[in-house]
């Protein structure tokens, strides 16, 4: 069972910064884990105190139930591939993979054995005698996960590991990384502050922000249901929109009220709405939520927005447009037709709607 935990584990560097604010998350045996989140909210602290290499500050870490605070990295059993690979240039693929378990003594025979079946499963077979000067970057890449998987470890630990990739070979080893994970059949705990990363990959997803979680989830309920509006900015593309405004009871109903819009919220299954009557409210919706005409839609708002750009991205279209001086981006099926510098009406589905305290920033509905 290697189950990682970190319980009110904090992290303040010696000169000051505190990185961790009390964080605690368990990740469970065999799960893949993305730490996901902007530049420095602490995602690379997290990992490294979890391979041993940054002292805790305060908090307890433990791995299949042991506590690992004092343990030396060597001695968690833990494998971490980085963002650089950080291979000898001098040393083949086949020397890089095997040269931690020489140092360990380990037999010349088990050694091979476990390189070739690391190869096998990495299908890097024919790149063995290749030094990394000659390999391409996802080559590269591979030998550095191939080095991770001789070893055996109980956790594997990715630190960014596709950002030095470009676009279309980062799209190819995400996939490659998934079916890697159902091989191993290891637990994982991967860094990234790639969204789209962090949804194809993880099981379960822990969203980071300067040294705190704002939710762990599965993928599909941090896009259903973001604890947070910062949850809800991080996680989908294009960003979900946002109106402020208050709720309100007009005309004995209850509503959603800015200068610009005014819509009864008493249809919408929303529990105790009352208790936040007068708060003024972050109402947020998704692109895919927003539709060209009525359709099926029993509870929608319709305003006449103005088209600023087209974004075509295939079978669907990003539409921009402008409404009251806020930016709202939709997405269209591609063969409906719009004209550029006219009005176009946007539906938005108030079904499909979240609610933000404005104050908090925490999810009301
Ligand atoms: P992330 O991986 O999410 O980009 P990091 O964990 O690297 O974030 O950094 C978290 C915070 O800790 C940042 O403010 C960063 O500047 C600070 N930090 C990281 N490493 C060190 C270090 N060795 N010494 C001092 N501060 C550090």
């Amino acid at each position: 069972m290697a189950e990682v935990r970190l319980r009110d584990i904090e992290k303040t560097y010696p000169e000051g910064t505190q990185a961790l604010k009390k964080i605690s998350f368990t990740v469970k045996d065999k799960e893949f884990v993305v730490l996901v989140g902007p530049s420095g909210c602490g995602k690379s602290t997290t990992l490294r105190m979890v391979a041993g290499l940054e002292e805790i500050t305060e908090g307890e870490l433990f791995i299949e139930n042991k506590k690992v605070n004092d343990l030396s990295p060597s001695k968690r059993q833990v494998s971490m591939v980085f963002q650089n690979y950080a291979l000898y240039p001098h040393m083949t693929a086949y020397e890089n993979m095997s040269f931690g378990l020489k140092i360990k003594k380990i037999p010349k025979s088990e050694i091979k054995d476990r390189v070739m079946a690391a190869a096998a499963i990495l299908e890097i077979e024919d790149i063995l005698d290749k030094k990394p000067g000659k390999m391409s970057g996802g080559q590269r890449q591979r030998i550095a996960i191939g080095r991770a998987i001789v070893r055996r470890p109980k956790v594997f630990l990715f630190d960014e590991p596709l950002s030095n990739l470009d676009a279309k070979l980062r799209g190819q080893m995400r996939i490659e990384l998934a079916k890697l994970h159902r091989k191993l059949d290891a637990t994982i705990i991967y860094v990234t502050h790639d969204q789209v990363e962090a949804m194809t990959l993880g099981d379960r997803i822990v969203v980071m922000n300067k040294g705190e979680i704002m939710q762990m989830a599965s993928p599909m309920e941090l896009f259903m249901k973001p604890a947070n509006k910062f949850v809800a900015e991080f996680i989908g593309t294009p960003q979900m929109n946002f109106f402020n405004g208050k709720i309100l009871e007009i005309d004995q109903k209850i509503s959603f009220k800015n200068d610009a819009l005014l819509f009864d919220l008493s249809n919408l299954k929303l529990k105790n709405l009352k208790d936040h009557l007068g708060e003024q409210v972050d109402l947020g919706i998704r692109s895919e939520d927003i539709y060209p005409h009525i359709g099926d839609l029993k509870n929608y708002t319709c305003i006449s927005t103005h088209l600023i750009a087209i974004e075509l991205l295939g079978n669907e279209k990003l539409v921009y447009s402008e409404y009251q001086g806020n930016n709202i981006v939709a997405r269209f099926r591609s063969d409906f037709e719009l004209e550029m510098n006219t009005k176009v009406n946007f539906y938005l589905n108030l079904d499909k709607a979240h609610f933000f305290g404005k104050a908090t920033g925490e999810r009301i509905y």
